[in-house]
């Protein structure tokens, strides 16, 4: 169902009112973590003001380590709601469970499958079964293919609205936090007609890598972009070394219009 051969039409994912795979590349942005009301809504509008199209932000946090900051849950929901009705932004948020879902679904108008998550099974079925728009994120060591059957267990589900998102994987270099695969942007055009988008925040962990990196995906055709992006990034609960301040985010995507029109 995620092959190219039996469904050779490009895929077009709506979110709320937002196209993915359409004509325009479009930009993903928020915290990494909700952290609270005034956080998120401060995010909000600085991201819509410089031009993003979604807002993201974690509220389920899958933490290398137990005793890091896990996220508001619930009520870090609700204030994805808050943020929709004040900035008219749709909003992603990440599921890491079936309860999570089942909140999820009442808040948000796309689910986010984290690449610890990408062969979570029963998660990715489960995802499939809401209706919802998903973004399923590459796992740190997928192969491709390993990828697009994890996207074929949520079509299989009867819905294909699933984008998919490179955002780095587990090589043997350290200077970056992930090796970003921006080869994987033309081989997943060659093999599905799933839209495929490019998060440079995970893929280097490094802030002045991101808007590099976000050309380079936009040169290599990706269908969008995820960037992370915090009131101070000093202070962030989780991700700071990575998230670009308002001032950075602007200077980012400032760079990067000229290059969407163009194609
Ligand atoms: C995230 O988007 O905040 C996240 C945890 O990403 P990944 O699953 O790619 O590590
Ligand atoms: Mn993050």
């Amino acid at each position: 169902l995620a092959n190219k051969k039996f469904h050779p039409e490009p895929t077009k994912v709506k979110v709320g009112n937002v196209i993915i795979g359409g004509d325009t590349t479009v930009i993903m942005s928020g915290p990494c973590a909700i952290e609270s009301r005034k956080q998120l809504l401060d995010t909000a509008h600085a991201i819509k003001k410089a031009g993003a199209h979604i807002l993201r932000g974690g509220a389920y946090k899958p933490r290398t380590s137990p005793y890091a900051f896990q996220g508001l849950e619930e009520e870090g929901l609700s204030y994805m709601k808050e943020a929709r009705e004040e900035t008219g932004l749709p909003v992603i948020c990440e599921v890491t469970s079936l309860n999570a879902i089942e909140a999820a679904i009442k808040y948000v108008d796309m689910l986010q499958i984290g690449a610890r998550n990408m062969q979570n099974f029963y998660l990715l079925k489960e995802a499939g079964k809401t209706g919802l728009p998903v973004l399923l994120k590459r796992g740190l060591s997928a192969t491709i293919d390993e990828w697009l059957n994890a996207a074929e267990y949520i079509i299989a589900e009867g819905n294909p609205n699933v984008v998919l998102c490179e955002r780095g994987i587990r090589t043997f270099e350290t200077a970056t936090r992930n090796t970003l695969d921006i080869s994987a942007v033309p081989v997943i055009k060659s093999k599905s007609h799933l839209p495929i988008i490019v998060d440079p925040s995970h893929a280097t962990g490094v802030r002045s890598y991101v808007k590099s990196m976000s050309m380079a995906a936009i040169a290599a055709g990706a269908d969008g972009l995820m960037i992370e992006t915090h009131p101070d990034p000093s202070i962030a609960l989780s991700d700071g070394p990575q998230s670009l301040s308002f001032e950075q985010f602007e200077d980012l995507t400032s760079t990067l219009k000229p290059l969407i029109n163009l194609l």
